[in-house]
């Protein structure tokens, strides 16, 4: 399978099972896309007549090249994954990261919160104790099997609203590391509110990676992402994401300032260019998951404009690559080498298998955007797994098992997308979120592009 577009300028021809990237020129692109289905002659002539100042032998030496590529298994190469794919749905279940709950509290009021607004489905605040989070980690140890490196993301509603249990646990986790022979890799998820000196310094002791949440404009952000009072945040969160980023950036260490666009901001490019703007290098930004009669929700129509400011954005981090303005965009942050390994390019993000999401009161989800659906619940910290048909059912989500996936050509990059995201909109998670799909694929474009234009831009400059 071959997908073959025009961006900025390129003719990209990517090869969809083996991963090669091609940009060629024109007349070789025209060829290319009638190779396999039409005879050598009549696709040279069409070629000769189509470009009649190309010499015909030229054409043919062109044509000729197509056929070594193909020969060569970087040019219509066939799947050899599928076969494979059974096989790894039949290894043992090993939990490699969780998401910890610490607080089922915030204090914001976010119009797209999966958490109702941060309320909860109306329940009373939750903060998870520290008994609770040990034996969250201690499962997460013993779930692991031979796995080294364990993923843990203090999450919520607001994790600082909980912070002396985050600390509590972190200690707790390096407590065990030696003996256990595992190395915890820990990440905290803030809206900044409540940010100070003592939690930054921690972090970035501490943490592995932090994501710092934010929409772009104020006007945007505070539209999105006011307080229970509905006053703003933009103002108070600006200033300490800026000195977080930086100390983060002197310590060498991950962070990322992440948000979210809407109906809202059909324009979200300029909410990520002003991120940048702000001095923020690690960005991303991600489509609304919502209801469809939310006014901000995405709607299919919408498609072409959100395409078009991928498009902006891409050509926008070519013309400031190798620059000081130069940011990466997560979205796009896509490996052509093809890492990572075989069984993540197939089954994506792990949710309900690999990776798990815990609440304060012990009880476990596949995902955090499957907590609050019960029907989700797959066991306990305390008690275990008893939901294996659940997680059955999401270690076989894979790009085999969604119909639409197997045709796709951006399916070893997304991975068959997000199972909440196609449950939410399809009831089911091995459905296909539409949208979701559409704004996939043009950024997998958009990422390939923007390697071309990079390696192109390095080549001119060696
Ligand atoms: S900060 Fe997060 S948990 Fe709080 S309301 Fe906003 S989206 Fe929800
Ligand atoms: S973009 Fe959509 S169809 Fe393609 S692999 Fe992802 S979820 Fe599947
Ligand atoms: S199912 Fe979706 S929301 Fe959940 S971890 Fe996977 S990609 Fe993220």
């Amino acid at each position: 399978m071959i997908h073959q577009y025009k961006n900025n300028g390129y003719n990209i021809v990517l090869d969809v099972n083996s991963g090669a990237i091609h940009v060629v020129d024109d007349v070789t692109y025209d060829m290319i896309a009638e190779y396999e289905n039409t005879p050598k002659e009549q696709v040279i002539e069409n070629a000769a007549a189509k470009y009649p100042s190309i010499p015909r032998d030229e054409i043919g030496e062109a044509y000729d090249e197509i056929t070594t590529l193909k020969e060569e298994k970087a040019l219509f190469t066939p799947d050899e994954y599928e076969g494979r794919v059974i096989d790894y749905t039949k290894r043992p279940t090993v939990v490699k990261a969780m998401c910890l709950n610490v607080a089922h509290a915030c204090n914001l009021s976010c119009k797209y919160c999966f958490a109702d607004e941060g309320l909860y489905f109306g329940k009373k605040a939750e903060l998870m104790s520290f008994e609770v989070g040990k034996q969250a980690l201690d499962f997460l140890i013993a779930s692991s099997g031979n796995r080294v490196n364990l993923e843990v993301d203090f999450f919520g509603g607001e994790p600082t609203l909980n912070f002396d249990v985050v600390k509590q646990l972190v200690a707790y986790g390096r407590s065990r590391e030696a003996e256990s022979g595992k190395k915890f890799r820990f990440t905290f998820t803030t809206n900044g509110v409540l940010l100070d000196d003592d939690i930054m310094e921690f972090a970035n002791r501490e943490m592995d990676n932090v994501v710092l949440s934010i929409d772009g404009r104020k006007e945007i952000h505070d539209m999105m992402r006011p307080r229970h009072d509905g006053g703003p945040t933009y103002d108070t969160i600006v200033p300490k994401y800026q000195k977080f980023a930086a100390m983060r950036e002197e310590a060498g260490k991950q962070y990322y300032v992440r948000g979210t666009y809407t109906r809202n901001n059909l324009d979200f490019a300029k909410d990520i260019l002003h991120m940048a703007d702000l001095g923020f290098h690690e960005i991303s930004i991600e489509p609304v998951v919502a209801p469809p009669e939310e006014d901000y929700a995405l709607k299919t129509e919408d498609i072409p404009v959100l395409e078009e400011q991928y498009d902006i954005l891409a050509k926008e981090m070519v013309a400031r690559y190798k620059t000081d303005k130069e940011f990466t965009f997560f979205h796009f942050m896509i490996d052509l080498e093809g890492g990572p390994c075989v069984y993540k390019r197939l089954s994506g993000c792990g949710s309900g298998t690999e990776y798990v999401s815990v609440i304060p009161n012990g009880d476990i989800f596949p995902c955090h955007q499957f907590v609050g659906k019960p029907d989700f619940k797959i066991g306990n910290v305390f008690t275990g797994i008893d939901r294996q048909d659940i997680v059955t059912e999401f270690k076989g989500c894979n790009v085999y098992t969604r119909e639409k996936c197997r045709s796709c050509f951006a399916k070893f990059y997304c991975s068959g997308g997000c199972s909440a995201n196609a449950y939410n909109f399809t009831g089911n998670v091995r459905g296909v979120y539409d949208v979701g799909c559409a704004l996939e694929k043009k950024r997998v474009e958009c990422a390939i592009m923007i390697k071309a234009a990079q390696a192109a831009k390095d080549a001119q400059e060696a």
